[in-house]
C-alpha cells in the first residue's frame, strides 16, 4: 500500500483536462469564450484537421500583463471571480481557472500576449503541462494562443477523437454558436487555410443566422420577445410547421451563454406542442436573460449546462412570450388572407368558399409537377403501399387490385378481410377500422398497420437492390450546417444506393436531383435533414448497410403511412389484405399493435352481461 500524496499539479491538470476538454471543439469553446471576456471586439479562430494539427484563437481584448499571463496557466487561478458568492453574479463565461492549465497539459501550448499600455509582449511556451520558455514577444494587444500537438502527451485521448471531418464539424458549430451569442463582435473562421466564414459585426440576429445555419433557415423564422420583471426573452422562432427530427436547431442562451437546459428546452417544445408533429423539434434560437442570482451555471466544469433556481416561473414565462409569438403569427396570416381577398373579389376561381375560416391561399404545386416523367402513362406519384401493381407498367390505374397471387389470405371475390373473416364495419374518427369477426370485434389502426407494409416493403426492395430513382425537374437545394454537412458528404454512397441523387455542391450545400420512387419531392428536402439527424445520433450508420436499410426503411414508413384520405372500403379491404401479407402483420415497426381484439367474452364482461342480476330478463 502507497502512502498518501497530492498529485502534482501536471496530472492534476490532465484530469481535469479530461472533464473540460472532451474533444477539440472544447478548446476552441473555452478559448474564444476568454477572449469574450476580455472584451474583444474581434475573433479570430483557425483550424487544421480537425483541430488535431492546429487550434489558434486570436483576439483584440485587453490582453495579460507578464504576471497575470504566468497566473492564467495556474490551476485555479482566475480573474473573474474572488469568493463562492461571486458566483450568484457572475456575468463572464469563464470563473473556473481551469481552462488554461488543462489545455496545456494536453499539447504544445503558445501563448502570446500584450496588455494596452505596455510596451512588449509576454511570450509563454508550455509542452504537455512543462513550461518551456518565458520571454518577451512583439504583437498587437490582444492575446493568441497557438496549440498543436493536441493530445500527444495522453494518447489514450487522440483514440477517443473521431474522423477530422466530424471533428471539424463540432469546432465549426461551437464557433458558430459563440458568433450567435455575441453579434457585436467580428468572427472569422479559418479551417486548413480556407475560410468557413468570416461574419462582420451583426446587429441584427437574423443575418448571423443566415451566416450561421444558412439562408434557408433565416427564412423560415420570425422575431420573438418578452419582458417580465427580471426575466426577458429575445430571439427567433421557426414558423410552426418547420419541424425538425432532432435538437441541434433548437438553441438556447442564458445571459448570453450557449445552454442547454431542460427547463427551457421543455418550454419550447410544450408551446409547439399543437404545431409540430409529435417527435419532432422546432427551430429556436431563444436569448433568455435573468438576474444571475436566479441561475447556477456551475453545475458541469464545460458549464454547458445551467440550473434555474426557479424552474416553473422561468418556464411559465418561456411558454407564455413564445406562445404569444406564434398566436401573434396565425393572426397575422389570418389578416393578409383575408386582406388578399378582399383585394380580389373575382378570385375564388380556386373554387374557395369564402364563408369557411381563411387559409393559405399561396398556390400550392400539385405533387408530382417536379418530377421528369416516367415513359409512357404518368402514374399516381404517390400510390398507398398496399398496392400491388408496382412495376407492372401495364396496370398503371390507382385503382390497386384487391386480390395478389402471393397472398395467402386474398380472396378476390368476397370484400373487405373476408379471407380472415373480418367483416368490415366502418371507420372510427378516420384513423380506426372496425371489423367484426366471429370471436368478437376487431380495431385495426390505419396508421400503424400501413407503416408495417411501407416498411417490409421498402426492406424487400433495399435488399433486391431494386431502388427506382425518379429524376427531379428542378433540382431542389439543400443548406446544412457544418456537422450536418460533413455527415451528408460522408454518407452520399448510401443515399445514392438507396435511390437519392444528392450532389454536393460547396461546403454544406446540396442539391437533390433525384428521389427514390416512393418519396414526393416537396418532402425531400425535410427527409434528408431527418435521415442526417438520425445518422448523427448514431441511429442510421453508413457502415452497418444492413441495419441502415432498416433505419431507413423504418423512417420512410413513419412519414409514408397515414396520409391517404380517409378510406373507403375497397382501400380498406387492400390494406388488410397488405397487411396480412407482411411477415410480422402484428405490429408497426416501432413495435405498436397494428390492430387489437376484443372477444365477445371481453365485451360481455364489461357490459356485466351473465350476472346476476338480470332485470331485463323479467320483461
Ligand atoms: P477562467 O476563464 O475560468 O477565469 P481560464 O483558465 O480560462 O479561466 O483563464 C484564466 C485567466 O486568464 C482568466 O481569468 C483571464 O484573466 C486570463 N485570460 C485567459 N484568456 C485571456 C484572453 N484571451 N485575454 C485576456 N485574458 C485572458
Ligand atoms: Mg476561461
Amino acid at each position: 500500500m502507497e502512502a498518501v500524496r497530492v498529485l502534482p499539479d501536471r496530472v492534476a491538470n490532465q484530469i481535469a483536462a479530461g472533464e473540460v476538454i472532451e474533444r477539440p471543439a472544447s478548446i476552441v469553446k473555452e478559448l474564444v469564450e476568454n477572449s469574450l471576456d476580455a472584451g474583444a471586439t474581434r475573433v479570430e479562430v483557425e483550424f487544421s484537421k480537425g483541430g488535431r494539427t492546429l487550434i489558434r484563437v486570436e483576439d483584440n481584448g485587453r490582453g495579460m500583463s507578464r504576471d497575470d499571463a504566468l497566473l492564467s496557466i495556474e490551476r485555479h487561478a482566475t480573474s473573474k471571480i474572488r469568493e463562492a458568492s461571486d458566483l450568484d453574479r457572475v456575468i463572464s463565461f469563464g470563473f473556473r481557472g481551469e481552462a488554461l492549465p488543462s489545455i496545456a497539459s494536453v499539447c504544445r501550448f503558445v501563448l502570446q500576449t500584450r496588455m494596452e499600455g505596455t510596451e512588449v509582449g509576454t511570450e509563454i511556451v508550455i509542452n504537455g503541462g512543462k513550461l518551456l520558455h518565458v520571454r518577451d514577444c512583439g504583437m498587437p494587444v490582444g492575446t493568441r494562443i497557438v496549440i498543436t500537438q493536441l493530445f500527444n502527451s495522453v494518447p489514450a485521448r487522440r483514440k477517443f477523437l473521431k474522423s477530422d471531418r466530424t471533428e471539424a464539424g463540432h469546432i465549426i458549430q461551437a464557433a458558430r454558436l459563440y458568433a450567435l451569442a455575441s453579434p457585436s463582435v467580428a468572427f472569422t473562421l479559418i479551417e486548413d487555410r480556407r475560410q468557413v466564414f468570416q461574419s462582420p459585426v451583426c446587429p441584427a440576429l437574423v443575418d448571423r443566422v443566415a451566416e450561421i445555419f444558412g439562408r434557408q433557415v433565416a427564412e423560415q423564422v420570425m422575431p420573438v420577445s418578452g419582458a417580465q420583471e427580471d426575466l426577458g426573452i429575445e430571439g427567433l422562432l421557426g414558423r410552426p410547421g418547420t419541424g425538425r427530427s432532432t435538437r441541434h436547431e433548437m438553441i438556447t442562451f442564458v445571459n448570453g451563454r450557449p445552454v442547454e437546459n431542460r427547463t427551457l428546452a421543455y418550454g419550447i417544445l410544450e408551446s409547439y406542442h399543437t404545431l409540430i408533429p409529435k417527435g419532432r423539434y422546432p427551430v429556436a434560437f431563444l436569448f433568455l436573460s435573468i438576474d444571475p442570482a436566479g441561475v447556477d451555471v456551475n453545475v458541469h466544469p464545460s458549464k454547458r449546462e445551467i440550473r434555474f433556481r426557479d424552474e416553473s416561473r422561468v418556464r411559465g414565462f418561456t411558454i407564455r412570450t413564445i406562445l404569444d409569438c406564434l398566436r401573434g403569427d396565425s393572426e397575422e396570416r389570418t389578416r393578409r388572407n383575408r386582406e388578399a381577398r378582399v383585394i380580389t373579389p373575382s378570385a375564388p376561381s380556386s373554387g374557395l368558399d369564402s364563408s369557411r375560416p381563411s387559409v393559405d391561399v399561396a398556390p400550392v404545386p400539385p405533387p408530382s409537377s417536379n418530377r421528369i416523367p416516367p415513359q409512357g402513362s404518368p402514374r399516381n406519384p404517390l400510390p398507398g403501399p398496399w398496392s400491388t401493381d408496382r412495376g407492372q407498367s401495364g396496370s398503371e390505374d390507382t385503382e390497386a387490385p384487391l386480390a395478389d397471387s402471393r397472398d395467402p389470405v386474398a380472396d378476390v371475390t368476397h370484400p373487405t378481410g373476408s379471407g380472415l373473416g373480418w367483416k368490415f364495419i366502418g371507420v372510427f374518427r378516420g384513423t380506426t377500422c372496425l371489423f367484426e369477426t366471429d370471436q368478437g370485434l376487431i380495431l385495426l389502426d390505419r396508421r400503424a398497420a400501413e407503416q408495417r407494409i411501407w416498411y417490409e416493403r421498402l426492406l424487400k426492395d433495399f435488399r433486391s437492390g431494386d431502388v427506382a430513382a425518379q429524376r427531379l425537374l428542378f433540382a431542389v437545394p439543400l443548406e446544412l450546417d457544418p456537422i450536418g454537412g460533413a455527415i451528408l458528404a460522408d454518407h452520399l454512397e448510401f443515399f445514392d444506393s438507396h435511390g437519392f441523387e444528392i450532389a454536393l455542391f460547396g461546403r454544406n450545400f446540396f442539391r437533390i436531383e433525384g428521389v427514390p420512387a416512393w418519396l414526393e419531392a416537396e418532402d425531400v428536402e425535410v427527409f434528408v435533414r431527418d435521415l442526417v439527424g438520425l445518422i448523427r445520433q448514431g441511429r442510421l450508420s453508413g457502415r452497418k448497410p444492413d441495419l441502415a436499410g432498416e433505419a431507413l426503411a423504418k423512417a420512410a414508413a413513419l412519414r409514408l403511412a397515414g396520409r391517404s384520405p380517409i378510406p373507403d372500403e375497397e382501400t380498406i379491404a387492400t390494406l388488410v389484405e397488405g397487411l396480412f401479407s407482411c411477415e410480422i402483420p402484428q405490429s408497426s415497426p416501432t413495435g405498436r399493435p397494428t390492430y387489437i381484439e376484443l372477444d365477445s367474452s371481453e365485451l360481455n364482461r364489461r357490459f356485466h352481461k351473465g350476472r346476476a342480476t338480470r332485470e331485463e330478463d323479467l320483461f
